[in-house]
């Protein structure tokens, strides 16, 4: 027998009451008003998700692999270098930012990820561990952090994923310097002193 792994689900909504017998069909045991959960084996809770994707339903899927872990931040420190000394460089907007004040960014929103059993195995079939995956965390400054929220679009993800390499912060820092130098020599030669 192949062991299926077993995940437990949550599945809410103002519209859940009409589809009260479908959920239930679906193994899914009534809690409260508009709230539902069960534990089911992952094929089961992807089907599961396609249905309420298609009645407009949230389907949230609590798997170990989706839910935020309270040691993320630990792990970053841990597997991350600093720029120097103390300090990280935001992978938004490439600020210096000291370990203290810098907020450790899920690029994949957990939000999302718990969301979307997709999502889950997109992740998983890269090799994540979780959602709280190094790969999955990048130094951000409090201000890109809040500016990016729960955003999944892929513009943020490519930024993150592009800027967490401090290299390419350097040669633009290095470039604007070169073309800053080149503009202040060109003016010196338009100058009448000499
Ligand atoms: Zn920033």
């Amino acid at each position: 027998m192949i062991f299926e792994e077993q995940v437990p689900v949550d599945v809410w909504g103002t519209n859940t009451r009409k589809h009260r017998f479908a959920l239930m069909w679906r193994g899914l045991s009534y809690t409260g008003k508009t709230h539902y959960e069960a534990i089911l084996p992952i094929s089961g809770a992807a089907k599961l998700e396609r249905y309420c994707q298609k009645k407009n339903i949230l389907f949230i899927s609590k798997s170990h692999f989706a839910v935020r872990s309270t040691g993320y931040r630990r792990e970053f420190f841990s597997k991350s270098k600093p720029f120097i000394g103390k300090l990280y460089i935001c992978a938004y907007c490439g600020r210096l930012i000291s370990a203290d004040s810098l907020t450790v960014d899920h690029i994949y929103p957990v939000a999302a990820v718990t969301g979307s059993l997709r999502l889950q195995k997109k992740l998983a079939k890269k090799g994540y561990s979780s959602v709280n995956d190094v790969r999955n965390l990048v130094a951000a400054c409090p201000r890109c952090n809040r500016k990016k929220g729960a955003s999944t679009s892929a513009f943020w993800t490519l930024k993150a994923k592009i800027g967490r390499n401090y290299s390419l912060w350097m040669l633009r820092k290095a470039l604007r310097l070169a073309i800053l130098i080149g503009l202040i020599f060109y003016i010196y030669t338009l100058l009448p002193l000499h």
